[in-house]
C-alpha cells in the first residue's frame, strides 16, 4: 500500500498539515485557520484537489510545469534512469552520462556563446554559485576586491541566504540578518508603478542609468556582476521598457562588470523566445536557470557560464564549491527529456507565433474592466494591476495587498489559479496551454475581477490612495 495518505478526508490531511508542516511564504495562523488546499492530482493544465474540484493552473505551479501535468515521457525519463543510476556525484573527477549529455545540450541551447555549465537543485542554489563565481573570477585576476554585486529593490533571486540577499525583496531582508555584505541595490524598471508622468521610454532609460551611477559611486574596480531578471517574476510580472536593456548592457560593457541573467522564470520558452536574453538584446556573462528546465518535476538549476569566464576558473586550480546533487543523473535525465521534447514539439516556436499573440489579446481585452489600470503580456507571463482609478494609475487606500488577496482567493473559489503580488494579478500558466484553455483562463479571471469589484463597492474599498 502506498504510504501517501491519498485515502485520508481532507480535514484530517489538513490538520496534520498545520500540526507538522512549516510551509514556505504562509501565515501559519491563517493556514491553521482555513487548512491548506490539498492538490492530488495534474493533468495537461489542470490541477484536482481533494474535493474533485478541477483547477486550471494559471502559474503552472511556481512558473516552472512548462509542460504540463502528466507527461509520460518525463515519467519514463526518470524512471529509466534510476533504475540504471540512481546516484552518483560529479565531485572528484567523476562524471556520468546523464550530467553530460545535459551539459553539452544546454551548451548548444544557451543564449550568446555561454559554453559551460555548473549545476545546483534549485534557482537559489544557482544564484549562490553564481555570487561565489563572479567573486572567485576576479579574486583570481588579482582582483579581490571586486566583490560587490549589484541587483534590484524588487527582484527575486531565490530564498537562500545569497539569494534572498541579492533579491530586493524587504520583507525577505528583514528577517534573518540579510543581506549579506557586498551586495548593493538600485530602482526596477516599473513604469507603471513608478514612473510617474514620464513616458516609459524615458522612464526605461533613467533606471538603468541608476547602474552607472551605482558604479561611479562604489568604483568600478569594486564592482564584480549586476544580476537582474529579464521580466521580473515574482516581483510582479514586471515588463521592461524597451529603452532598458540596451542601456544597461552598454553600461556593463563600458565598466567591465559581469552582467548575470536570473532566466529561472524566462528561460526555456517562458517569453516564446527560447530565453528572456534573446527576447531582450541581452548578451550575459552568466544566465541562471531551474524550474522550467526540468518542467518542475524534479529539481535542478544551473549556472550557465562565458568560455571567458570558465576558462578563468579552470586556470585557477580548484573550485571550491559544490552540490552533493549537482547533476543528479535523474534529475539530468529528465531536463534532457524536457529539452528534446521542447524541440521536438516546437514548444517555443508555437508560443511564439501562436498562445503568446492569442494570450495578449485575450489577456488584453481585461484592460477594459473598471478594476483594471493595465492588462500586459510577455510570452505566456500576463499581469494585471488592480486600482481603484484607471486614469491615474491609482493604488488604493487600503493597505497595499489587501484587494490583491481578495482577487486571488475569489479567483481560487472559481477554480483558477492567479497569484497576487501587492495589488497585481499574475499568471504564467503551462506553455502548452490550448487556446481553448486561454479563453477560459480569462473567463473565470474576468468572472473573478466582477465578483472582487461587487465586494470593493459594497465595502467601500474602491477608494484611492491619497
Ligand atoms: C524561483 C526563482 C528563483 C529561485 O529558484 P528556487 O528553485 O525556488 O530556488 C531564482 N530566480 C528567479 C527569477 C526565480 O523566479
Amino acid at each position: 500500500m502506498s504510504p501517501i495518505p491519498n485515502h485520508l478526508p481532507t480535514p484530517e490531511l489538513q490538520a496534520l498539515d498545520a500540526a507538522h508542516h512549516i510551509h514556505p511564504f504562509t501565515d501559519a495562523a491563517a493556514l491553521a485557520a482555513r487548512g491548506a488546499r490539498v492538490i492530488v492530482r495534474g493533468e495537461g493544465v489542470w490541477l484536482t484537489d481533494s474535493e474533485g474540484r478541477r483547477i486550471l493552473d494559471g502559474m503552472a505551479g511556481l512558473w516552472c510545469v512548462n509542460l504540463g501535468y502528466g507527461n509520460e515521457r518525463l515519467v519514463e525519463a526518470a524512471a529509466r534512469q534510476m533504475r540504471e543510476l540512481a546516484f552518483y556525484n560529479t565531485f572528484f573527477q567523476t562524471t556520468h552520462p546523464p550530467a553530460v549529455a545535459l551539459a553539452a545540450k544546454l551548451a548548444e541551447v544557451a543564449p550568446a556563446g555561454l559554453s559551460h555549465v555548473f549545476f545546483a537543485n534549485s534557482g537559489s542554489e544557482a544564484n549562490d554559485t553564481n555570487i561565489r563565481l563572479v567573486r572567485h573570477f576576479w579574486a583570481a585576476q588579482g582582483k579581490p576586491e571586486k566583490h560587490v554585486l549589484i541587483a534590484r529593490k524588487n527582484a527575486y533571486h531565490g530564498s537562500t541566504m545569497g539569494g534572498a540577499s541579492l533579491g530586493g525583496m524587504a520583507p525577505m531582508h528583514a528577517q534573518g540578518g540579510l543581506p549579506i555584505p557586498g551586495i548593493h541595490h538600485i530602482g526596477q524598471p516599473h513604469w507603471y508603478s513608478e514612473g510617474g508622468e514620464m513616458t516609459p521610454e524615458e522612464f526605461g532609460r533613467m533606471r538603468a542609468r541608476e547602474l552607472e551611477q551605482a558604479i561611479g559611486e562604489i568604483g568600478a574596480d569594486r564592482v564584480a556582476a549586476f544580476i537582474a531578471e529579464p521580466v521580473q517574476g515574482a516581483g510582479g510580472v514586471i515588463i521592461p521598457p524597451e529603452s532598458y536593456w540596451p542601456e544597461v548592457q552598454a553600461i556593463c560593457d563600458a565598466h567591465d562588470i559581469l552582467l548575470i541573467a536570473d532566466e529561472v522564470v524566462t528561460g526555456f520558452g517562458r517569453t516564446g523566445e527560447w530565453w528572456g536574453s534573446q527576447r531582450f538584446g541581452i548578451r550575459p556573462d552568466i544566465v541562471t536557470t531551474a524550474k522550467g528546465l526540468s518542467s518542475g518535476y524534479l529539481p535542478i538549476g544551473a549556472s550557465l557560464i562565458a568560455p571567458h569566464v570558465a576558462g578563468v576558473i579552470a586556470a585557477a586550480g580548484e573550485f571550491n564549491h559544490g552540490y552533493t546533487y549537482s547533476g543528479h543523473p535523474v534529475a539530468a535525465a529528465v531536463a534532457l527529456e524536457t529539452l528534446a521534447i521542447l524541440e521536438e514539439e516546437r514548444i517555443v516556436e508555437r508560443v511564439r507565433a501562436v498562445t503568446a499573440p492569442y494570450l495578449a489579446q485575450v489577456w488584453g481585452r481585461l484592460a477594459d474592466h473598471p478594476l483594471v489600470g493595465a492588462a500586459e503580456t510577455c510570452g505566456l507571463m500576463g499581469v494585471i494591476a488592480l486600482t481603484p482609478d484607471k486614469a491615474r494609475r491609482a493604488a488604493f487606500a487600503a493597505e497595499e495587498g489587501t484587494v490583491g488577496l481578495r482577487c486571488r482567493e475569489q479567483s481560487f473559489a472559481n477554480d483558477l489559479v492567479m497569484r497576487h503580488v501587492g495589488d497585481r494579478m499574475i499568471i504564467a500558466p503551462p506553455l502548452v496551454i490550448a487556446e481553448a484553455e486561454i479563453d477560459e483562463l480569462a473567463a473565470r479571471a474576468r468572472t473573478t475581477l466582477d465578483q472582487v469589484l461587487d465586494g470593493l463597492t459594497r465595502d467601500g474599498l474602491m477608494v484611492a490612495k491619497g
